[in-house]
């Protein structure tokens, strides 16, 4: 078993201590040393300015608990590798004089990202600030895991191709999944293909590492470090798709069970005696409002197949609009029972609901506020991904990124 431990410097300048098991945070159960201490410290000052939260030594200083000194020494140190370069002055109001912008260097490491779904996977190379350097996407339904896994690799083989600068790879997939083994286990309507190891077989081949997890949850991370979730600390992503899934951010760290299986939002009942899944539950969330399910009640009410996109677009006729506000109405009984446990400050929309006229995402977040039991002095909002059709890859490279962040980086003598 892989045990990674670290320490981590939160703006507080409070001291606390993070073990990854297996890419699992777990309670810590021994002293760290200054080598930990000193990479925490790298990783936070990269997080810092990759994620726009500072933007000079002195912002770091603030921002870190750390003497002037200190700063310089990492931001040196952090310089000569390329990492990080200076910009331009910052033209503040202070006395003295301006300090000089820092922004992550062209040298910096990079990160392969890649996505599992349904009907489609996805590659992309990006750099530390999450920007896109390369992307692709091939369409098809998987007629098993062998053949899966086969584009996987001939999408990452032109991510590495392009990109000598990968140090790590990102991997996120459709649920079921168990994080701990990097596996993909039973998903549901994914052609039987099941039991699907993803994590090894591709660190093996690109002799990098593989930092696997659930794609709602690798959108709620990158969601949070770089999207609408930036500033909250209590998140919960939901995406609407072919199923129904979630991510949880909680007390500003992605909930993970220790036994290595994310949240299943799509298979909350919102109702113990309505439709039978085919997970084995009665009245499984999903049943109710996953795209083909909303798709099917309009192609039904119009007389035509429309996508969700379209159906998105027709908000004026009443026939879907009256399909997409019980839709809307299903979809808070599931998220009310969430924030009654979780008291999430933000709910973020990924995958199709994307396409939602706002007016929707004003809607659940008016029902949501009006049920919910548990601080209901402070309001819930709802709003859309800020990265939208790009939350999903950027989610799974985000899972390699985010490693940086605290502090590991494997290979980088630092
Ligand atoms: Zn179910």
């Amino acid at each position: 078993m892989l045990i990674v431990k670290q320490t981590s410097l939160y703006l507080s300048g409070r001291l606390s201590e993070t073990v990854f098991r297996n890419g699992v945070r777990c309670m810590a159960t021994k002293g760290v040393n200054r080598d930990f201490l000193k990479k925490s410290n790298r990783g936070l000052a990269l997080k810092l300015i990759a994620t726009k939260q500072c933007a000079s030594r002195i912002e770091l200083s603030k921002a870190m608990g750390l003497t002037k000194p200190a700063i310089s020494a990492i931001v040196n140190e952090l310089m000569e590798k390329g990492y990080l370069v200076e910009t331009h002055k910052q033209m503040t109001s202070d006395p003295g004089p301006n300090p000089i912008c820092l922004e992550i260097g062209p040298g910096a490491p990079k990160f392969a990202g890649l996505l599992l779904q349904r009907g489609y996977a996805e590659s992309t190379v990006c750099d530390m600030n999450m920007r896109i350097l390369r992307y692709e996407r091939v369409e098809k339904r998987w007629k098993n895991g062998e053949e899966l896994m086969q584009t996987a690799y001939r999408l990452l083989d032109h991510m590495m191709e392009m990109e000598e600068n990968v140090r790590a790879i990102g991997v996120s997939s459709i649920g079921q999944v168990d994080v701990n083994k990097g596996r993909i286990l039973t998903p549901l309507y994914f052609n039987g293909i099941e039991n699907v190891d993803v994590t090894a077989p591709i660190a093996a081949r690109y002799g990098l590492p593989v930092f696997f997890d659930h794609d709602n949850q690798s959108a709620a991370l990158v969601e949070q470090l770089f999207g609408n979730g930036r500033g909250y600390q209590d998140i919960l992503m939901i995406g609407i798709g072919h199923g129904v899934g979630c991510g949880i951010v909680m007390g500003g760290q992605r909930y993970h069970s220790h036994t290595g299986f994310p949240p299943e939002i799509g298979h909350v009942s919102i109702d113990v005696r309505g439709n039978q899944c085919r997970c084995g539950n009665i009245g499984c969330l999903e049943t109710y409002i996953m795209s083909p399910v909303i798709e099917e009640k309009v192609r039904a009410a119009m007389g035509r197949p429309m996508d969700y996109r379209e159906i998105c677009q027709r908000e004026n006729s009443p026939a879907i609009n009256a399909i997409m506000e019980e839709m809307i109405l299903d979809l808070s009984g599931a998220v009310v029972s969430l924030l009654n446990i979780l008291n999430c400050e933000i709910v973020l929309l990924g995958l199709d609901s994307i396409y939602w006229p706002d007016r929707y995402v004003q809607l659940l977040e008016d029902i949501i506020n009006e049920r919910k039991f548990s601080n209901r002095g402070r309001r819930s909002l709802v709003s859309k991904a800020g990265v939208l059709d790009q939350t999903q890859i950027l989610g799974a490279a985000c899972n390699a990124v985010s490693r940086c962040f605290e502090g590991e980086l494997p290979g980088d003598e630092w």
